[in-house]
């Protein structure tokens, strides 16, 4: 199952408690409701820290959405400065291989 099923089963469950709601003294229905909007929340927002949009710079740690991709994932750097102290200039353009290598700056969204 994934994250847009499972929500889709948390939403159509939280509706059909909702029809309970009403003339319902013991607040149960209503607290089933309230904790499923959470798990919702929780959900959507899991969604997006696990998508891939962080990665750690191999050279300063730093977190960046955008940067090098070295050997398909292999490293990772943030700026030509942490680059270029492990890979020179000309190593990288022949990694690059005018975008058919497998090395080049990329955004993660
Ligand atoms: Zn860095």
């Amino acid at each position: 199952m994934n994250k847009q099923e499972l929500i889709e089963q948390l939403e159509s469950l939280e509706a059909s408690q909702q029809c309970f709601i009403h003339g319902d003294d013991t607040e149960i229905f209503e607290k089933d409701v309230e904790a499923l909007e959470l798990a919702i929340t929780i959900i959507k927002e899991w969604d997006v820290d696990s998508s891939d949009y962080l990665r750690e710079c191999t050279e300063c740690g730093h977190l960046m959405n955008e940067g090098y991709v070295i050997e398909n994932g292999i490293e990772y750097y943030c700026s030509d400065e942490c680059l270029h102290k492990h890979i020179t200039e000309e190593e990288y353009q022949r990694l690059y291989d005018n975008g058919d290598g497998d090395s080049y700056w990329t955004e993660w969204r």
